[in-house]
């Protein structure tokens, strides 16, 4: 099958070279894109954050920027980005911002600079090879599903199993498929609607690691994933995300294009981004699915001892407390990675090489994959190194066991990958911790760039002493002042930071109510007194609330109190999809949300449907978080604080974006309330986490909370 395709670009190539000293700088190209934008005016943040951009290329220094929401922060770094020879490459964590950035914020700067420069610049997305269509598997899909997912259980119905047969909902699915890769020009995923679930994307789509290459396989020639890539060769910017930088830098794929400029936008992210992509896991369903590939390929003997492998994987994992391994691998899990060990060896001595005169060299290529994957887990497992964690996690959905991997620390991994050929501008609206910056700075690797590739135990190691200062968090010593001239406060250590504050006037817009006089939050749930404190509040205001919890039992229990208490209409994160209770929330204006970490980040209402953020707790990590325990354990080992070094800075990250769901626009105002009193009357941590969050007015009296809430609600 050969589905006609026009190649595609987002404007003219970089084949008119810009030529030095006519341009325009960036100030010039910024001024340009803000006033081609309706009522658009000058931010000051915008134009400090676009200078020390300019300034930080110029000198090769790396650069770490707050930019509170409001700032323009987009528009601040891709107006210089323009003034870089070569490409750049801007990486977000989240698809809403990668959308906004491709179908908002550059063609609007493309349209209103292309006067300034003579000629339109040029961009292009570049996302994971699984995010494309991919032609060979299409062709081979309809084979593929006796083999891959006939009797697979669903995740939505733990246990149960289904027929998938071509005439079944997963046929119609593939089939409509077939019709869009006829039409579609770039085979993106995310450019079809309506969308298709992931089991049925998984039949058309390749993971890179299974991917033949492009010179051996039939469809190489129109592949689309290597077309993304093409153009991203070609554009001035280039726009992916996060887990594809990470893997890129790990593996060595080399798929994200040579360039002199990154910048990390949502960089309070990378760290857990890349952390994600070098983690690892065996399922025996994993392992089930490995061996069906394979057994074409095999003896049956080979393809046997793969299946035990997977069984007894199962049993040892039935057998294994959920948690982190702390004390080497139990024995039947060991005993599990040992045979699944050998047994893909064996498999993959008898597969061979992928010849080019294989009759199917892509399916080939595939089975090879994966048992390869699977062979290093079961390797890295048994080594147990010192530099990695090991866990037994448990689905909660499906009921699950997985046997995870990860590394206890990717700061090393990033100095040795990130910051030599590039300058790295890292922005988000939290990064200074404490009001300081060095605590992120540590935690990407910037504050001691290596001299040479350290071993990846001597790395962890090495960031996990640094972390075992327990005045860290605590902001004990005071960093460099900041040049007056511009804010831009230079570490010594090869990276300068910025903080560009936000246009919001946060101390008369909003209050920060802490309700101090609660006692210390129980261990889980929402006890009786927060809950009556968390009604006389809602009620005060008449809904609009947006409730953060730290437990889906905590939520649960709100809800349940202001259903039982109130007649306002309660949305519970889990009882509908989660953009429906969003929109629902924005546009049902006494409604309240209620839900639990993904809330945190990932709701943006601006207006009055919003006015009161309530948080039952302080977001440290619990103690079941098996990597942020390691990494607590590792620093308390070297005779640090644990607690200060990891679970403050990560509470702190996770409360300023909490308490960020309230003011996101110019006329908004409202009340966050803390229904956790060691913000006010912890010494250790309570101030450096204030100081971690938008100067609202403070305030802990619960009188004047409610008296505010009162007001707004009439006004
Ligand atoms: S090159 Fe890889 S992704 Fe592209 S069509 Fe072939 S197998 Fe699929």
């Amino acid at each position: 099958m050969t589905p006609p395709r026009t190649a595609t670009g987002t404007g003219t190539t970089r084949g008119k070279a810009r030529r030095r000293g006519d341009r325009p700088g960036g100030a010039e190209l910024l001024s340009a894109a803000v006033g081609a934008v309706p009522g658009g005016t000058a931010r000051p943040g915008q134009q400090r954050m676009a200078t020390a951009i300019e300034e930080c290329v110029r000198t090769g220094d790396h650069l770490l920027v707050q930019a509170g929401t409001g700032t323009g922060k987009s528009l601040a770094y891709l107006a210089p980005a323009l003034t870089v020879d070569g490409p750049v490459v801007v990486s977000t964590a989240t698809l809403a911002l990668q959308s906004q950035l491709v179908e908002h914020d550059l063609p609007r700067l493309a349209d209103a600079v292309e006067p300034l420069l003579g000629r339109r610049p040029t961009f292009a997305v570049l996302k994971g090879r699984h995010h494309y269509l991919c032609l060979a598997r299409l062709e081979n899909s309809t084979a593929d599903e006796p083999e891959d997912t006939l009797f697979d259980a669903p995740a939505e119905s733990p246990g149960g199993t289904r027929w998938l047969g071509a005439a079944g909902r997963l046929g119609k699915q593939v089939q409509r498929l077939r019709d869009w890769a006829l039409e579609t020009d770039t085979g993106d995923r995310d450019e079809l609607d309506p969308g298709v679930d992931d089991q049925t994307w998984r039949l058309v789509s390749m993971p890179a690691r299974e991917c033949v290459g492009a010179s051996r396989c039939p469809y190489g020639a129109e592949c689309f994933a290597e077309a993304s890539r093409a153009r991203a060769r070609e554009a001035d910017i280039v726009v992916t995300n996060h887990s594809l930088l990470a893997v890129d830098m790990l593996a060595g794929r080399h798929i994200v294009p040579p360039h002199r400029l990154l910048v990390v936008d949502e960089a309070h992210e990378l760290a857990d981004r890349v952390s994600s992509a070098a983690q690892a896991e065996l399922t025996p369903e994993l392992i089930d699915r490995s061996a069906r590939r394979a057994r074409p390929l095999l003896r049956p003997e080979t393809a046997e001892a793969l299946t035990a492998s997977g069984d007894a994987l199962a049993v040892g994992l039935a057998e294994a407390p959920v948690g982190r391994i702390t004390s080497g691998l139990p024995g039947p899990l060991r005993e599990a990675c040992t045979l699944l060990d050998a047994a893909t060896r064996t498999a993959l001595d008898s597969i061979g090489d992928v010849k080019a005169d294989d009759p199917d060299p892509v399916r080939k290529q595939q089975a090879k994959a994966v048992l390869d994957e699977l062979s290093t887990t079961a390797q890295r497992l048994l080594e147990e190194a010192e530099h990695d964690v090991a866990w037994v996690e448990r689905n909660d959905v499906t009921g699950r066991r997985a046997l995870v991997v990860a590394p206890l620390s990717v700061a090393g991994t990033l100095a040795t990958h990130l910051y030599d050929e590039r300058t790295v501008v890292a922005t988000s609206a939290t990064l200074a911790l404490g009001g300081r910056f060095d605590t992120v700075a540590r935690a990407l690797g910037l504050d001691s760039p290596p001299p040479g590739p350290p071993s990846p135990a001597a790395s962890a190691l090495a960031a996990a002493t640094r972390r075992a200062r327990p005045d860290d968090a605590a902001g004990a010593t005071a960093p460099t002042p900041p040049d007056p001239a511009d804010g831009l406060t230079d570490s010594g250590l090869g990276w300068r930071s910025l903080d560009v504050g936000s246009p919001f006037d946060y101390p008369r817009q909003g209050i920060l109510y802490v309700a101090a006089h609660l006692p210390r939050p129980a261990a889980s749930g929402l006890p009786e007194a927060a809950g009556e404190e968390l009604l006389a509040l809602v009620t005060a205001l008449g809904g609009r609330t947006l409730g953060l919890f730290s437990s889906r039992r905590a939520a649960q229990q709100a809800a349940e109190l202001l259903r039982a208490r109130t007649d306002l209409p309660v949305l519970l994160q889990g009882e509908e999809a989660l953009p429906l209770l969003v929109r629902r929330f924005r546009e049902e204006r006494s409604s309240c949300l209620f839900g639990v970490m993904s809330l945190w980040q990932g709701v943006d209402v601006p207006g009055d449907s919003c006015q009161l953020v309530v948080i039952d707790r302080l977001p440290f990590p619990r103690p079941d978080e098996p990597l942020a325990a390691a990494r607590a354990a590792a620093v308390d080992a070297q005779g640090g604080s644990g607690f200060a070094a990891v679970s403050v800075p990560i509470a702190a990250v996770r409360l300023a974006q909490g308490v960020g769901r309230l003011i996101r626009a110019n006329g908004d105002r409202g009340v966050v309330a803390v229904l956790d009193s060691r913000l006010e009357t912890a010494r250790s941590y309570g101030s450096f986490l204030r100081r971690s969050l938008p100067p609202f007015w403070y305030t802990t009296r619960p009188e004047v909370a409610r008296g505010a809430l009162t007001r707004l609600a009439a006004s």
